[in-house]
């Protein structure tokens, strides 16, 4: 566990000591701005680079085609979710699209 406040992970601006689990063992630090964020929109990290993504929520659902993962995604609109994810945009351009679409939700969902 971390302990000390350290830099937000995501918005690199804020020092913070709170922190989320972002995929199983990987925790990062989430300053209250970035979680208030986290409220209208699915914010993804990358582990492999640092970058973060913040999408808003009706953007991605909307953009959805399957009907269960549509359904799954619809059902964390009102949750906090950052999600840890092992490649980006930047680590691999083509990729990323089909991994938000195909992705399955963590446990908590
Ligand atoms: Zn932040
Ligand atoms: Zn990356």
């Amino acid at each position: 566990m971390k302990n000390a406040p350290g830099q937000c992970n995501i918005c690199r601006k804020e020092y913070t000591s709170m922190h989320v689990e972002i995929m199983p063992g990987v925790i990062v630090y989430v300053c209250s701005g970035c979680l208030e964020k986290a409220r209208d929109n699915f914010i993804w990290l990358c582990i492999t680079c640092g970058k973060s993504y913040i999408r808003p929520k009706q953007l991605v659902i909307s953009k959805v085609k399957d009907h269960e993962l549509k359904k799954a995604y619809m059902l964390c609109e009102g949750m906090l979710i950052i999600q840890g994810i092992d490649m980006c945009i930047a680590c691999n351009p083509e990729k990323i699209l089909e991994y938000i679409e195909t992705q399955q939700l963590p446990m908590e969902c």
